[in-house]
Order: structure tokens, then sequence, then C-alpha cells
């Protein structure tokens, strides 16, 4: 038996998605860009994927971008309207609490001169919306703060954060990997000039991404070379990918209310269960319902959770502790830090991130067993025979 509750880091392929993606294997392997009816039947697939994946953020198709994933897309927007905007400026506002994907991005900007801000979060995760707007200077070019973080689930104001930004004329990138397919998204609503997404982050297949980018922004282009999407990220299409991106998101939207009800429902039962069985564990996923419905994050004290995520696995629960990207590493998680946990409770901490696939059954398995490893790890702790 094996529970799959990582699904912030990947999530498995929809049988309908694949079924949608199967053809274009092998039978309509055409180029989009070939005039003939074997490309252009492909290239019709690929006009109604990026419908759909404009459809499900409230944009219009040609200002969807199709990339490599969400990393490709937060660099492409990032570095892109860094190189754009030099001249009037250099300052760019960010959060503690971004992706690496962002973080590493900007971390690489540092050194060609641009200015950083990073803004702190409250012990929820939240930005300062009062420090947002104070930290905006005639010089700042963009503001990049994620719709949904990753690891805690807490979800950015981010139709405030767009109104602040319009009214100060900067513009406003957000990184909605998590977000996209899961809660609804409105760039036009919430004021947002670009997004990143990412479709194996809902139910379709890894690289394979898009970048949303408003109408009247020019972005510098990513890969030259054809003309493929607009000439600014040249490259023959990846197209049943591009193909199960559309399909996944056009499913993930149709059926968001009800299933983010019943994800929800198996998180709160999971997270609360926890809480009750394990003593002295801290909630890093916030109590307000402004956070994502899948993702559940705890810190057990006084224990490691790269030891807790190895005795789970062994009773065949994939989970994560903080993110993927930084397992293997020492470093506490840098979310988890920018909350304000200290570096042994933040060393403790487990993720869950569940989705549709997730059943009742599961989470009552999960909150069988990590109490009994809780335990059990405890008991071999010096930390907790100390405290
Ligand atoms: C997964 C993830 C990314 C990276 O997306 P890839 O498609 O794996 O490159 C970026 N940001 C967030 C918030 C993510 O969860």
């Amino acid at each position: 038996m094996r529970i799959y509750a990582d699904n912030a880091a990947t999530t498995k392929v929809d049988k309908r998605v694949l079924e949608k993606m199967m053809p274009f294997f092998c039978e309509m392997y055409g180029n989009p860009s070939s005039v003939h009816s074997a490309g252009q039947e492909v290239k019709a697939a690929i006009d109604e994927a990026r419908q759909q994946v404009a459809d499900a953020i409230g944009c219009e198709s040609k200002e969807i971008y199709f990339t490599a994933g969400g990393s490709e897309a937060d660099n492409w927007a990032i570095k892109g309207i860094a190189k754009k905007y030099a001249s009037k400026g250099k300052h760019i506002i960010s959060t503690k609490i971004e992706h690496h994907a962002v973080l590493h991005t900007l971390d690489s900007l540092k050194k060609d001169g641009y200015e950083i801000t990073l803004l702190d979060v409250d012990s929820e995760g939240f930005i300062n919306l009062e420090e947002l707007e104070n930290a905006i200077r005639p010089d700042t070019i963009l503001i990049t703060i994620m719709f949904a973080n990753n690891e805690t689930g807490v979800m950015e104001p981010i139709a405030e954060i767009g109104k602040i930004a319009k009214e100060h004329k900067v513009l406003f990138h957000t990184d909605a990997v998590q977000a996209v397919g899961h809660v609804p998204v409105n760039v036009k609503e919430m004021n947002i000039d670009m997004l990143s997404m990412s479709a194996h982050k809902f139910n379709a297949p890894k690289g394979v991404g898009a970048l949303y980018v408003r109408k009247g922004i020019i972005m510098p282009n990513l890969i030259d070379g054809g003309g493929q999407e607009k000439g600014r990220r040249a490259g023959t299409e990846n197209t049943a990918a591009i193909v199960g991106m559309g399909e996944a998101i056009k499913i993930a939207v149709e059926n968001m209310e009800e299933e983010s009800k019943k994800v929800a429902y198996l998180r709160d039962k999971l997270l609360n269960g926890l809480m009750e069985k394990i003593p002295e564990c801290k909630q890093n996923t916030p109590k307000s319902d402004k956070r994502l419905p899948g993702i559940a994050n705890l810190s057990l004290k006084y224990i490691e959770g790269e030891s807790i995520l190895l005795m789970m696995d062994i009773k065949g629960i994939c989970a994560s502790s903080g993110s993927a990207c930084t397992s293997g590493s020492l470093d506490p998680s840098h979310v988890l830090l920018a909350l304000g946990l200290d570096h042994g409770t933040a060393h403790g901490s487990v993720r869950f991130s569940l989705d549709r696939f997730n059943t009742e059954e599961e989470v009552d398995y999960i909150l069988e067993e990590l109490p009994k490893i809780a335990e059990r790890l405890r008991e071999m702790s010096p930390l907790w025979n100390k405290r």
C-alpha cells in the first residue's frame, strides 16, 4: 500500500488527461507550424488548450505563453521585466517565503546590481499591505509575490496587492503555481500583470506550464528562434503536454468548488486530528480560511522532519518536510523561519498535501500511524527526554 500525500511536490496525471494526450504521439504528430493539415490539426488543438488555460484565469488566449513549467515562467517574468525596465529602475519587491524559482532568480539579479526588498510575513505567513506600500520607491519596477505558498498553504491577499501595484504603476507578477486549478484565480479582477503556473501541480504532465502576460506588456524574448509563442519563446511546441494541460485545467476548474470542499474536509480532519493526538506540535498552516484546501503543515517539536519522513515511508506514507527542493540540505525551511519558528521547531516540520485522489481511509491511516511514529522517535530523542 502507498498513500501519496505529497501533491504540492507533484500530482498524478488524471487518466482523462492522458487519454486526451495519447493521439498526439503517434497519430497527430504534425508540427503546428506546418501549413499542411497534419500540422494545422495540431495547431488547432494547441489553440484550444491556450483558450482553456485563458478561461481558467480570466484572460484572453493571446495573453498566454506556454513554457516548460513554473520555474521557467517565474524566471522569464522576473528577468524579463528586470531587463526591460533597467533604465527606469532596478528595485524589485518580493517576500521571504517565495519558492526558490523566485528567490534564486532574484539572487541572480542582485549580482547584476538590482536591489531586492524581501517583505517579512507574520506568524501565519501573511505579508503586511502597509509594509508593501511603504516599500515602493520611484525606482521600483516589479512586485512579485506568490499567490499561495507551497509549504504552508497560506494565500496572500493578491487582489489587494494588485490594487496597490496598480495605484503605484508598478508591475505585479505572481507565482500562482500552487493556486491555479485549486482555488479561484482571476487576473483581471485581481489586477495581476503576470502570472506563472505549472501543469504538473494540477494533474497534468511535468515539464509544461504557462506565463500569463497582460496585453500591452511586451516581454523580452526568452528563446530566440522560430515564431512559436509569438516569437518570444521559440521551439517546436510540446504538443501532447500542452493539450494535456488544457484538458487538466478545464477539469480542475469545472469541479473546483466540489473538489476543494472535499479536499479541505480531509485536510481539516488530518491537521486537527494530528494536532489533537500528538502533544507539543505547532501548526504551520494558517488557521484563517485564506489557505489552500490541500496543505497541512505542522512541526513535531523535538524530532527531525527527515526521520519522520523515513519512518512514514516505511509505513507507505509519502509526505514532505517543507519543500522537496530543500530536502537533502540541512538548512531548515526558509518559509518556516520567516514565520518565526526557531531552527529546532522548523526542523521537525512535516507537510502533507492532499488532492482529489486522496480518501478518508488514507487520512485515517495517517492519523493512526504518525502518532505512533512520533512517540517512538521522541523516546529516542535526547531533546525530548531533557525538555
Ligand atoms: C512547483 C512550484 C514551482 C516550480 O514549478 P515547476 O513546474 O516544477 O518548475 C514554482 N513555484 C511554486 C510555488 C511551486 O509550488
